[in-house]
């Protein structure tokens, strides 16, 4: 195998129905462009038949395609993170499984690293998904550019170049939660973006239930941002002087006017205003949590992800590395067959 230039990296989790078309059409775009490469699955401990499909792959065509097995479900971005420790291409270009991201759309993304670019976003153009996911989406981003000095038009999109550079340095970030476009930015000398189709997902459903969409949204904004935090403590001195203020004027009313009974009652009303504060307490006793926490995870190093298998070609690559921490790799040590009980 002639060392590849181009290096994809695919994760995958529960995506049996589309794989077999997502190899229909991978494989040619990728021959088209004329170039070696190789496909790095990642499958992020899918509980169906991907494993198994991946692993028919690789024996079909195990010039060019390598598959990292996890031990369990890490997340889409860690699934990535394992591959981009692993790739031997100089270009790097993610993708999803599900063929939202069309693989046509590669050469685009590298002509413009052939223009100088060392990261290529891709920005969906017409986006195919539910209203809530675009409006959130769009609100996200919004949000992201004025709290973050990440500027990239389509966070969410994963169709991405990046160069070896890049990827080496993202993987030696050894993040415990990451956002892999949103890191990479940060690392880049000359980021650009095109534009790229997407399409609807070939089969089966999204893997982001709204509960993991926030968690990975809040991955994107500690990870990269102070300013909640801060805007936290500014809130706070805003509504301490506003009480002083408040307070000094109700006095003054109370002694000029006379209103005292009028003053109580309007005490009351201010419950709502009191339940309102608390949420925003509670919210940012969360927001405080959700910086601590990831401080905490990042202090235990524990590793982010264990690999169990690595179906790889013997080359240049560096088989089984991670795979080692997870105590027994590849299996069948043990002679004697053992009963086991299933946990879950
Ligand atoms: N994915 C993954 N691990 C997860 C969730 C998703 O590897 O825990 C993969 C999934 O198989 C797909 C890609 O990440 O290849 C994007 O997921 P999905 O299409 O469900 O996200 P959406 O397009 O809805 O944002
Ligand atoms: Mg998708």
């Amino acid at each position: 195998m002639s060392a590849p230039q181009l290096s994809v990296v695919v994760p995958v989790y529960n995506e049996e129905e589309g794989l077999a078309a997502l190899f229909a059409r991978l494989y040619p775009a990728l021959d088209a462009l004329g170039l070696p490469y190789e496909v790095i699955f990642i499958n992020d401990g899918s509980r169906d038949r991907s494993a198994a499909m991946l692993k028919d792959q690789y024996a079909a065509r195990p010039d060019v395609t390598r598959v990292i097995l996890f031990n369990a479900n890490f997340g889409q971005h860690l699934a990535i993170l394992a591959g981009f420790a692993r790739v031997r291409g100089e270009r790097i270009v993610t993708l999803d499984a599900d063929l939202q991201n069309p693989p046509e759309e590669i050469g685009k993304l590298l002509a413009a690293m052939d223009a100088g670019a060392d990261y290529v976003g891709g920005v969906r153009r017409s986006r195919e998904d539910a209203w809530w996911r675009r409006t959130a989406s769009r609100l996200m981003n919004r949000l992201r550019e004025r709290i973050t000095r990440i500027r990239m038009t389509d966070q969410g999109c994963m169709l991405r170049a990046y160069s070896r550079d890049i990827v080496d340095a993202v993987a030696a970030a050894r993040e415990v939660s990451v956002y892999i476009p949103a890191l990479a930015y940060t690392f880049a000398h000359r980021p650009v973006e095109v534009d790229v189709e997407h399409e609807e997902r070939s089969a089966g459903e999204s893997k982001y239930s709204l509960y993991r969409l926030i968690r990975l949204n809040f991955d994107l904004v500690t990870g990269f941002s102070l300013v909640p935090l801060q805007l936290f403590s500014v809130l706070g001195m805003l509504v301490a002087f506003g009480s002083i203020v408040l307070y000094a004027v109700v006095m003054t009313e109370r002694t000029i006017a006379g209103g005292f009974l009028e003053g109580i009652k309007t005490l009351w009303d201010r419950d709502i205003l009191a339940f309102f504060l608390i949420g925003w307490i509670m919210f940012g006793v969360g927001l405080l949590g959700e910086y601590v926490g990831r401080i905490y995870q990042q202090v235990r190093t524990r590793p982010s992800y264990v690999i169990r298998a690595v179906l790889e070609r013997d080359g240049e690559g560096d088989s089984g590395r991670d795979g080692e921490r997870g105590g027994l790799p590849r299996g069948e040590r043990h002679p004697e067959p053992v009963e086991t009980r299933e946990l879950r």
